[in-house]
């Protein structure tokens, strides 16, 4: 697949969405429909000194730009690449004397790009980045509001010769931003580090249970020549068979909440009401709602009412101490509210997988591997009633509780589920992703310790014991930076 080829999709009028993508051919699961290079993108300004300006890498060690001081690089390979997206930023920053907010940042971005470039950067560009949807008239009041502000702030910082524009461009720029914006995320996936702007993929419209994913691809830098590194863009997977024709969705929300709470979310943040088959069917909602049954029998009604506001002022605090970085506090609290839970809540109801997935979490980062991998269990097969099959927020949760069974020395239960969440890997970041080969390398190596193990299970744990000593056990990294993650 090359990127920019997007021969694979076609622009088609979808009705009351408005425009959106269609298959142009057959699809199969886990095909590349178009991969885009960003028009524009910045890092976020939390993570403006730790994450590469370039290739969007969390790394140690980064590198200033001698200029502006302000925007930081892996190397001068990154920094050669990005030169002409700053080259404009270093000077206007340098006026300045200051830094201005990510989404004014972007803003200028997009229009430098758009006067050197007339908006449309390859023939496959469907649609000028300012032409996407802007939603500005939809704006509640304290958002028009701070549109004012970034305006006013925009046009400090905006220098283009004589190149000026009017209050209401700018702030259709900055509406496309807002309903277009897409995230991205380090090379782990652990963390949002920045957003970009794509136009083809603001083409995609949104459903509640999709048959595409969008995720990003940091490209390859490791080659020594950098003509032949591969560069950063998004790549829009088929979650499953997609026939010639078929619209082309993705979900802007994850799935995981009530119909009528993922309306909401849709309607404040992207202006539109879902009519999605799932929204207008309430699909799965009974499940994240349900409540056990013991013994054939059911729980009173005011039971569970009592349970649930337990259930939901318990994670606010979780949430609280979590964020305090109180991690012996959460478990606690994580206890309780799963005991109160016990035989009045499903183990697909919300709240009882919000604290499993908490609890499994921060017990492996607590390196408490059995008890974090008997929850990690069960949130995994809760999420596997109610998520695509190929999900790709199903199949890191499944990665991450293989890990911490493989941490807590149960070989099999783990190697059974890297590899299972390899699959689904497959077909969401494919094998080129550097999560994707990441799992490879640990399901090789969890291959090789299956197959000691069940030649001589004694000296297989011998071994393992003796491991385990000569060397820290490496998963706490990973979740520690994911414990971090979620502060932002
Ligand atoms: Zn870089
Ligand atoms: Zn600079
Ligand atoms: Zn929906």
């Amino acid at each position: 697949m090359t990127v920019g080829n997007m021969e694979s999709a076609v622009l088609f009028d979808a009705g009351k969405k408005g425009r959106g993508l269609k298959a142009n051919k057959d699809l199969s699961a886990g095909e590349v429909v178009f991969a885009e290079p960003s028009f524009s993108a910045v890092v976020f300004d939390s993570l403006a000194t730790q994450v590469c300006h370039s290739c969007f890498r969390r790394q140690a060690k980064l590198h200033r730009c001698a200029q502006c001081r302000f925007a930081y690089y892996c190397d001068r390979t990154c920094q050669t690449a990005c030169w002409d997206e700053h080259k404009q930023e270093c000077g206007a920053i340098r006026k300045m004397g200051m830094v201005p907010k990510e989404n004014v940042r972007l803003a200028a971005r997009m229009l430098w790009r758009l006067h050197k470039d007339t908006g449309i950067v390859s023939d496959s560009q469907l649609v000028s980045v300012d032409q996407l949807e802007d939603h500005v008239a939809d704006l509640p009041e304290a958002d028009l509001k701070q549109l004012k502000t970034d305006v006013h702030s925009f046009l400090k910082y905006w220098s283009h010769g004589s190149q000026q524009h009017s209050v209401d461009y700018i702030s259709n720029i900055f509406g496309i931003i807002k309903c277009n914006g897409f995230t991205l995320s380090d090379q782990k996936g652990l963390q949002a580090v920045g957003v970009g702007l794509f136009p083809n993929l603001g083409l995609v419209n949104h459903d509640c249970w999709p048959n595409c994913t969008v995720i990003l691809n940091h490209g390859n830098q490791s080659a020594v020549n950098s003509a032949l590194h591969s560069q950063r863009r998004i790549e829009l997977r088929a979650l499953e068979t997609i026939p010639n024709g078929e619209e082309l969705t993705v979900s802007y929300v994850d799935f995981l909440d009530l119909s009528a709470d993922r309306k909401k979310k849709l309607r404040d943040r992207f202006f539109f009401e879902c009519t999605c088959e799932h929204c207008r069917q309430h699909t799965k909602d009974d499940l994240m709602m349900a409540t056990s049954v013991s013994d054939g029998k059911k729980p009173s009604a005011d039971k569970v009412k009592e349970v649930s506001a337990y259930s939901k002022e318990c994670l606010e605090n979780i949430e609280k101490s979590r964020v305090e970085g109180d991690y012996h506090e959460v478990v606690k609290l994580c206890h309780e509210c799963l005991e109160k839970q016990e035989n009045v809540l499903a183990d697909t109801h919300l709240y009882k997988l919000r604290v499993l997935s908490v609890a499994s979490e921060v017990l492996s980062y607590l390196h408490s591997f059995s008890e974090a991998a008997a929850y990690a269990r069960r949130m995994v097969e809760g999420y596997m009633k109610l998520y695509h099959p190929n999900n790709a927020q199903l199949g890191m949760a499944i990665m991450r509780a293989g890990v911490t069974y493989w941490h807590a020395g149960q070989i099999e239960l783990g190697h059974g589920m890297i590899c299972k969440a390899y699959g689904i890997l497959l077909v969401t970041h494919g094998p080129n992703h550097s999560i994707t080969r990441d799992l490879e390398s640990i399901r090789t190596q969890t291959e090789m310790e299956l197959k000691m193990f069940q030649q001589n299970e004694q000296v297989y744990h011998t071994m393992r014991e003796a491991a385990l000593k000569n060397q820290p056990v490496a998963s706490s990294s990973s979740t520690d930076e994911k414990l971090k993650g979620c502060k932002h």
